[in-house]
């Protein structure tokens, strides 16, 4: 569907979808009618002389090469993030929190796996982030794996003073910088998607320019089925969306195919932030 088209959409619907507690109050949610089939339809054209060319079975596999996307990257905009800019078929694929250690690895290795592009959000107080740092950093010192500021206990920043809201924001900063060597400035989420133009200026007053939202989410920050999971990711996984998806619950590990399926058959380029924008 063209964005125009889905964005117009939205506009005339005005629908939201219910979203878990961690992404409600950002979501941007048209009508599920309105997104019904953005895979093209492919006509499978029969060859008429199927001559059998001989599979080289003696050639070893070569372990597969993940270049990095070419894309003229742009400045970031300001104010809140919730998609991507531009017509390119990218999605941002995020996910958030990291509360349970096994889905942090498994996404980890999901990613080794498929050269998929990642941006996790995370919360440094689960520990799963320092079981697992030995795993993550090659894959986010080379920039598979974007990581973000999610604060260091999943605060709501709009009810702490702001000492305390900044205080959760660098102490998750300094967590990262230590464990992986990378500083997330600029982009951080703000747990829940609560902020506000204080809270704004707060983040922004270290370094923390830039709040990213999302447009669409897996709705896996609780329990849900793996069913529900690959729903919401044939709903969401569209051309310029930021998607919000977890790293709290099983399930999704248990679909990574379908998802990474999604992506090949939509056409999709999996990016991170940093993929998309100088800054
Ligand atoms: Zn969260």
């Amino acid at each position: 569907m063209q964005r125009r088209a889905f964005l117009a959409l939205i506009a005339a619907g005005g629908a939201t979808i219910g979203l878990e507690a961690c992404s409600s109050p950002a979501s941007v949610g048209p009508p599920v009618t309105a997104v019904a089939a953005p895979s093209p339809a492919v006509t499978a054209t029969p060859t008429a002389t199927p001559s059998p060319t001989p599979t080289p079975t003696s050639t070893p596999t070569p372990t597969p090469a993940f270049p990095l996307p070419q894309l003229a990257k742009v400045p970031i905009p300001g104010g809140v993030m919730t998609d991507l800019p531009g017509e390119a078929n990218l999605l941002a694929w995020t996910v958030d929190d990291g509360s349970n250690s096994e889905v942090i690895r498994l996404y980890a290795e999901f990613a080794k796996a498929t050269g998929t592009r990642l941006t996790f959000f995370l919360n440094g107080t689960y520990p799963g982030w320092s079981d697992h740092a030995d795993l993550l950093k090659p894959l986010v010192q080379s920039g598979q794996i974007q990581l973000g500021n999610h604060t260091w206990s999943h605060a709501d920043l709009t009810s702490l003073s702001d000492v305390e809201a900044i205080e959760e924001l660098q102490r998750n900063h300094d967590f990262i910088v230590d464990t992986f060597g990378v500083d997330p400035r600029p982009f951080y989420r703000p747990p829940f998607g609560y902020r506000d133009h204080h809270t704004d200026a707060l983040a922004a007053s270290i370094g923390y320019t830039t709040p990213v939202l999302w447009y669409g989410s897996l709705s896996d920050s609780g329990l849900i089925t793996e069913q529900q999971v690959v729903d919401f990711a044939t709903q969401w996984f569209l051309p310029a969306h930021i998607v919000i998806g977890h790293l709290n619950y099983l399930p999704v590990t248990n679909v990574f195919p379908q998802l990474h399926r999604l992506i090949i058959d939509r056409g999709l380029t999996t990016v991170t932030l940093n993929d998309v924008f100088t800054h």
